[in-house]
């Protein structure tokens, strides 16, 4: 295990922004991650945890502390004894402006399951397509979103009207004591672009997802149709997805939005191409800022601002950020 001091991190993020990892390593397998955290505790240092780094914003200042990449690899399938029953939340989605869904939908309840157990440094790209040629379906809607599996659960990623948190039964967690703990799903309180990781930070080891033996034909055309409909309206720029999150069902009714999508919002504001520094609102969606080459953080926290600004200047509403800060 290689511990090394003051390592740029913005090559570790999808937003090619942020200062220097004052510690910093790499995890490759459970045993690195137990030791690392040992290591921190030791020292008394604050720990930070990346895995795809496409959903945060990195301090100029960079990150105090020891910096994690995590990328702890496994993946085991096994068959299920008898069936588990699955979430089929969807309080959250709405059809937004920009990507349409409902036509690629496919209730999978009705096949038989099977336990993925993945550790949270897979890639999650790398897993929909490992797991399509081993026939088993179930998280293609998840296609065209980088990062890892701890990512994805940390956050209850959403594709389309599915939540990664809907297919979660077991998982195991490091705690920041330094303990492993086996936990269902009960205790990670999945909401809308939220996981009670936020709260207690510890870090997600591995996970038991519960899919299926579907049919894997349609499910890579699902894959391939969803990809394509995303890519083609997201920014081909270094970018952190979604800036804010989605507006409530109370803030679209007060504001008379014909949808709840934080890009609309903002583009009833006018701020589409809005530049500060190297920060710029994209054209094609106006919830996405890019990092035209030069960009700090401080030109995205401006920029932001003057989003969240105009945007209560004209609705009277607060846009919460979705991207995660990191210092
Ligand atoms: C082009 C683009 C498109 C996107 N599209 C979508 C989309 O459609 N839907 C969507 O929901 N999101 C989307 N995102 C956001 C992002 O890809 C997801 O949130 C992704 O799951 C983050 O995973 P990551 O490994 O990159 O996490 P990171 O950015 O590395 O980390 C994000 C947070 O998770 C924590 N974390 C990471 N791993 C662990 C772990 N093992 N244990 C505990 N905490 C951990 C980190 O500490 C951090 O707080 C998009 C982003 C981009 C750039």
């Amino acid at each position: 295990m290689k511990i090394d001091k003051n390592i740029s991190l913005k090559e570790y993020t999808t937003f090619k922004i942020g200062g220097d990892a004052q510690f910093f390593s790499i995890a490759n397998t459970k045993e690195d991650l137990i030791n690392l955290l040992k290591f921190a505790k030791k020292e008394s240092f604050p720990i930070t945890i990346l895995g795809g780094g496409s959903n945060v914003l990195i301090s100029d200042k960079g990150i105090k502390g020891l910096t994690i990449i995590n990328k702890y690899k496994e993946t085991n399938i096994s068959d299920i004894k008898s069936r588990i029953e699955i979430s089929d939340d969807k309080s959250f989605y709405r059809e937004g402006e920009y990507f349409k869904f409902t036509d690629l939908e496919e209730d999978e309840k009705k096949y038989a399951q099977v336990i993925v157990n993945v550790s949270s440094g897979v890639n999650l790209t790398y897993l929909i397509n490992d797991l399509l040629s081993k026939n088993i379906t179930g998280i293609q809607y998840f296609s065209a979103i980088p990062g890892t599996v701890g990512g994805a659960i940390f956050n209850n990623i959403h594709g389309g009207s599915k939540l990664i948190g809907n297919y979660l039964y077991k998982a195991k967690i490091l705690t920041l004591e330094g303990d492993v703990e086996e936990v269902d799903r009960n205790f990670f309180k999945f909401g809308y672009d939220y996981s009670v990781l936020h709260e207690n930070k510890h870090i997600l080891l591995s996970s038991n997802l519960v899919l299926f033996k579907g049919d894997v034909k349609k499910a890579r055309e699902t894959s391939i149709e969803w990809l394509k409909r995303k890519t083609n309206i997201q920014p081909k720029l270094p970018s952190a997805g979604s800036i804010f999150k989605n507006i409530t069902d109370n803030q679209r009714e007060k504001i008379g939005s014909p949808v709840n999508s934080a890009g609309w919002v903002i583009d009833q504001c006018g701020l589409k191409g809005e530049k500060i520094g190297g920060a710029q609102i994209y054209d094609k969606h106006a919830n996405y800022i890019v990092n035209t080459g030069n960009a700090t953080e401080k030109d995205v926290k401006n920029l932001m601002d003057k989003v969240q600004n105009e945007v209560y200047k004209k609705f009277k509403i607060k846009l919460s950020p979705e991207i995660i800060f990191k210092s």
